[in-house]
Order: C-alpha cells, then structure tokens, then sequence
C-alpha cells in the first residue's frame, strides 16, 4: 500500500495538484506570520480566510472564550444525549432561534461542532431510502459525503439550473423530495437563486436545505444570513450555518421547524455520536452574535462592502488587458468571496507564488475542490482589511499578471 500511495503523491505531484499546508504563527488576521513547508516565517498581507467581519481576533471574543472557561471548564465531556448539553448549548440554541425567525414561523435551532458534521448529520437524518436528494453541481464538499452517505437516492443538477432542476423533480418516484443548494457558493461567491428554489419546492411539495456557510454573519437584516437577504421564511427551508467564518469562532447550527429539529436529536448519528462542542467555546460564539447583530456588526458589514466594491471597480481598471489576453475571469460574486478565475492548475499556482513574492498570500483553488480546468484565485476580503490593503492587492496581481508574460 505504501508503494501505491507514493506513485499517486508523485502523480499529483507532477500535475501541480499536491497541496502543502503552511503554519501560521500568529492569529487570523491580515497580516499573519506563516511558515511555508519549506522556508522560515514570514509576515504576509492575507486575502485567504473566512473570517468576513474580523471577529476571529476580537478581544471581547477573546475575553469571552476566557470566561466561558471559567463559567463552564474546558471541555464538555460527554455527547449531547448524555451529559455534554450544557447550560451554554441551551442558550445559544435559544439565540439562534430567536435570531433567525424574527417575524416568520417559529424556528428551533441546533448546535454542531463543525459544519462538515452539521451537513452530514442534516442529510443522513433526512435523506432515507423513500428520499431523492436534488444538489446542486457546486455544492461543498461536505453536502456532496453527506449525500452519499444518506439512504437516498442523489441526483447533482448543473449550478443554477432550475429548469432542468423542475424536469427532473417533476418525475421524482420517491414520496420525499430534498433539494441541497450553497446558499453563497464557497469557490465563487455567487448566491443561489433561493426565491426561485422555494417556488418550485412549493410547486413539487419539496424542502430546500441552505447551507449558508458564507452568507451567515454577512447577509441579510443583522447578519442573519442568506435567507433574510432574499426575504424569505417557510418550514420547507432548512438552514444549515456555520461559526468558524463570519463568527469567528467554531462550530455549526440547523435551524428549522421544531419537527425537524426534534427528529435530528433522535436519528442524526454524526449530531448523537460525538461529544459536544467545549461549552467554553459555545460561550464565545454568543458574544460574537451580540456583536454581529449590533451595531459593529453593522458597521462591520458595510466596510466590507465598500471593501468589494472598490476590489470589483479595480480590477478591470488595473488587469483588464490582461484578462481579455490570458481569457482570465473574475466571478460575478458580490460577496466577500472574489475568485479570480484562471484555468490551469500551474497558472494558478504561478499567480499565487508571484503573490506570496511580493508579500501577499492568496491561495490557488485547484481541482477536485473546483471543476477541471477552472483553477483560480480564491481572493477572500474581510471588514478587518482596509482600503490600502485592496490597493495593494490590486497593484500585486498587476505586476504578477505581467510576470506571467
Ligand atoms: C466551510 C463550509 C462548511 C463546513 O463548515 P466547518 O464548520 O468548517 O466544518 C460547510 N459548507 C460550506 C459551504 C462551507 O464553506
């Protein structure tokens, strides 16, 4: 075996495909000391994380997560069936709730270590054998297990493709019906198009799972994500989000009708059969949602979309010939995740390599992640960047574009 893994290392090797992770010696933050697998640290200007509002390095977060130790110990010690629900789950869970169905049907929330855990946990539970699961082709990965895994049967439609999407839920033999969808699209930052997806689950008595990984936090009235950016509440929806991004914490929720909620805490083994989040951490992502529905939260928010904004307005201004001559593309995302689209793997490699040259650190997002031959730049902003730091960004991909030749 060990000969086997060795040939596929080099294969992936030789097809620039081989990933390396880096150490980061400081907190998430713009400018972050690295240590790259083969070179000493380094202080880079970062455009990579998820951290959309800057919450990861809070010092309320900080003082928060410090005080949930205190209140509540460092780990929870037991799965939530048995002993690990504690004080600090219950109230976030209230929260979330309260927060996500302000005026609409009243929502239950639960909680969940990570969001990988959340998708698989949401889709075994629901998607049984007498269940067709419609996902969409750029799903996450963590929907796409979460999918497999489940009894159903699966069915990936093009991204956005809601006319051959309703053809094929039109002929569903199964008597549930589960459509799976990105509610922002983690590789390109575009918004699936939910007031569409939510008709046409009405028309076809199916539910809609949104997992807004990217939009919560960022979105919608006070952060509440992509559901209030487009307005919409029905018990077909189910949102799954999570508190590692925009929250800057860790850990993930579903919230939904009671009915599913109550099911999921019965049936969800990946929700049952692990033990719960430290409640020290549970405790931190409460204060971060104070302070994303207040007013920094606010303010946080709209700096970041001046940020996008003025990235989106410069970038044709200081790469346009240079994407018309390479067949370069930036994405059609308004959101705080601005992929610059290159094709091959070994250019976006190149691209990245100039950057971290001059100092900056923009991952380049290879296959199987993104589609073959639709390698990119995966440019993140966050409202802890500032103007001066997009100005950098944009005169750095310049001058790497031109080192391209
Ligand atoms: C990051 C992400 C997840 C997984 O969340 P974790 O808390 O990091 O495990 C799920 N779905 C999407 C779309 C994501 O981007």
């Amino acid at each position: 075996m060990l000969k086997h893994l060795e040939q596929q290392l080099a294969e992936r090797e030789a097809q620039s495909l081989r990933r390396h992770r880096r150490v980061a010696e400081t907190a998430c933050a713009p400018l972050q000391s690295v240590t790259a697998h083969d070179g000493a640290p380094r202080e880079l200007l970062t455009f990579c994380s998820n951290d959309y509002l800057g919450l990861a390095n809070h010092p309320l977060l900080i003082e928060a997560l410090a005080e949930g130790a205190r209140l509540y110990g460092a780990g929870s010690g037991a799965s939530h069936l048995i002993s690990g629900h504690s004080r600090a789950h219950a109230l976030l869970e209230d929260e979330l709730a309260e927060m996500l169905s302000p005026h609409g049907p009243e929502l239950r929330a639960l909680t969940f270590c990570t969001g990988y855990m959340a998708n698989l946990a949401l889709l075994t539970a629901l998607g049984d054998a007498q269940t067709t699961i419609y996902s969409d082709l750029l799903n996450h990965a963590s929907l796409i297990d979460g999918a497999r895994l489940a009894k159903a049967a699966v069915y990936t439609y093009p991204h956005n493709d809601l006319a051959g999407l309703e053809r094929r839920i039109a002929a569903c033999s199964t008597p549930r019906k589960l459509i799976v969808t990105d509610g922002v699209f983690s590789m390109d930052g575009d918004l699936a198009h939910l007031p569409q997806l939510l008709a046409l689950a009405e028309r076809h008595d199916a539910y809609v799972v949104v997992d807004d990984a990217h939009g919560f936090g960022v979105l919608g009235v006070q952060g509440r994500g992509v559901l209030s950016h487009f307005g919409l509440c029905s018990e077909r929806l189910i949102c799954m989000g999570t508190l590692g991004k925009a929250a800057g914490v860790a850990g993930a929720f579903v919230a939904a009708h009671r009915t599913v909620i109550d099911w999921l805490v019965q049936s969800a083994r990946a929700y049952i059969y692990t033990t719960a989040s430290p409640p020290a951490v549970v405790h931190a992502v409460r204060a971060s949602l104070r302070l994303i529905r207040g007013d920094e939260g606010e303010q946080r928010r709209r700096h970041l979309v001046e940020l996008v904004t003025a990235f989106r307005r410069g970038v044709p201004e200081v790469l346009g010939e240079l994407l018309s001559a390479r067949g370069w593309q930036l994405a059609a995302s308004q959101t705080a995740i601005q992929p610059l689209v290159v094709g091959s793997s070994e250019d976006a490699l190149a691209m990245s390599a100039a950057l971290e040259s001059q100092g900056l650190w923009v991952p380049a997002i290879r296959p199987p992640t993104v589609p073959s031959g639709s390698a990119r730049l995966r440019i993140t902003l966050s409202a802890a960047h500032g103007p001066g730091d997009v100005e950098r960004l944009l005169s750095a991909l310049k001058s790497a574009g031109k080192d391209m030749g």
